[in-house]
């Protein structure tokens, strides 16, 4: 297998700098030719590519960017990423670049417990995301039958879930398994009876906080397993029946390292290694993704053989590196924040915020507001959460116990993280 995918990865090198401007430049800067792939390590020689510099190549090169390498009559898709600012981020995908999603999404979807038998109800957006479509051809690929429904209109996949009477898995993303089932019980069905056995979550972290994965098997009496993905890859990670962190499922498709975000140094996949996902695509051809930095960091929290036999490492999304902060030298991640927090349910409700008193380097502790449940022994509480930041993560901070509801719940993304002195304008 490396062997092939050395051919691969060398393959891929020589398509982009002879198929596009974007990879030619960026590989004579660094001084390299594809011939310097010798071994697989050696993708390591390779330049880093952001996201920014692709969306500013394809702001310069309408539509696709200067990294576009197939011509566009062997383009068959064109999806994008919602992009939080802008104009979306254009996706072209060949034929073997589906293939190459399908069998990486079916690998996911069938690790997370997908199978023939099961009746998929697919309720991501359905639209240029590729959540909806891709994600439901890849459930069809592992022999899944599927659901088009796509997000909203609760009330009528209830009424089509006591239609369809037989065992069907729900794909959507974490929080929607609670809203299905507030639905159902305002109408007066136990969601027990909806026959939902199974649940893929997909889109956003969370499932692994403590006690959340528990709500949602407890009030289905289903199973819920997470699978990891990008808008720009797909399913690339999946969590199995074991649930002890997600295996990396992309053999001979895409290549997976870890990195220190700041300094870009590589670091070894071993237990307890935690540093940034960047992604090297072996077989797309519209465009390829060389060291392609996700933000996306985490943590590998097994390298040993799982008990569903699969070998390799297993890793746990811990939060974005955008998030992280550094207070006295030790990075810090408000999902690993979120994490040791939740170990003092059912005392606390798991809604939290860091307050940042100092610009970097911070020296000051920051403060960790908790909202907890009652605020009887909230000293003692406040305490103990300190000394469990200290024990796990060697994070020094002032913990404030609060009533539910000090906290600010907005519409959109829950800002975890403050900064509570002024920012420089440049
Ligand atoms: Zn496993």
């Amino acid at each position: 297998l490396e062997e092939s995918q050395v051919e691969y990865l060398r393959q891929t090198v020589t398509s982009a700098v002879d198929g596009s401007r974007f990879y030619r430049a960026k590989l004579s800067q660094a001084g390299l030719s594809p011939d310097a792939i010798r071994e697989l390590s050696d993708v390591s020689l390779l330049p880093f590519t952001d996201k920014s510099e692709l969306r500013a190549s394809q702001e310069q090169a309408p539509p696709f960017g200067e990294h576009q390498v197939a011509s566009f009559d062997d383009i068959v898709r064109l999806q994008a990423t919602s992009g939080t600012s802008g104009s979306p981020f254009l996706l072209p995908y060949t034929r073997e670049d589906l293939w190459s999603s399908y069998e990486l999404g079916a690998r996911c979807m069938w690790c997370a417990g997908a199978r023939p038998q099961d009746l998929v109800l697919e309720c991501l957006g359905y639209s240029l995301y590729v959540g909806g479509m891709t994600d439901h051809l890849c459930f069809e690929h592992a022999g899944c039958c599927v659901l088009p429904y796509g997000p909203g209109q609760t009330d009528r996949l209830i009424a089509t879930m006591r239609q369809l009477v037989r065992p069907m898995l729900l794909y959507s993303t974490p929080a929607y398994p609670q809203r299905l089932a507030e639905v159902a019980a305002a109408a007066g069905i136990d969601p027990r009876d909806l026959n939902l056995t199974k649940a893929i979550l997909s889109g956003e972290g969370g499932l692994t906080a403590a006690g959340y994965r528990e709500t949602i098997e407890d009030t289905w009496g289903c199973t819920a397993r997470g699978v990891y993905g990008t808008a720009e890859l797909g399913c690339i990670a999946a969590e199995c029946d074991a649930v002890d962190g997600m295996h990396l499922l992309t053999a001979g498709h895409v290549l997976v390292e870890l990195v220190d975000p700041v300094s870009g140094t590589s670091i070894p996949m071993t237990q307890g290694a935690v540093g940034e996902l960047v992604l090297t695509t072996l077989r797309r051809t519209a465009a390829m993704y060389i060291r392609y930095r996700t933000h996306d960091i985490a943590e590998v929290v097994s390298s040993d053989r799982c008990a569903c036999t699969r070998g390799g490492p297993r890793i746990q999304i811990r939060g974005r590196s955008d998030d992280m902060f550094i207070v006295r030298g030790v990075n810090v991640y408000p999902m690993a924040v979120l994490d040791v927090i939740s170990r003092f349910r059912p005392d606390v409700n798991g809604e939290f915020q860091i307050r940042l008193h100092q610009p970097p380097p911070m020296e000051v502790p920051p403060s960790i507001i908790v909202e907890a449940v009652t605020l009887a022994g909230s000293t003692a509480l406040a305490d103990a959460i300190r000394a469990e930041l200290k024990t796990v993560l060697n994070l020094t901070a002032d913990v404030e116990v609060q009533p539910v509801g000090a906290l600010p719940r907005p519409e959109g993304k829950t800002p975890r993280v403050v900064k509570s002195y002024p920012e420089e304008t440049e």
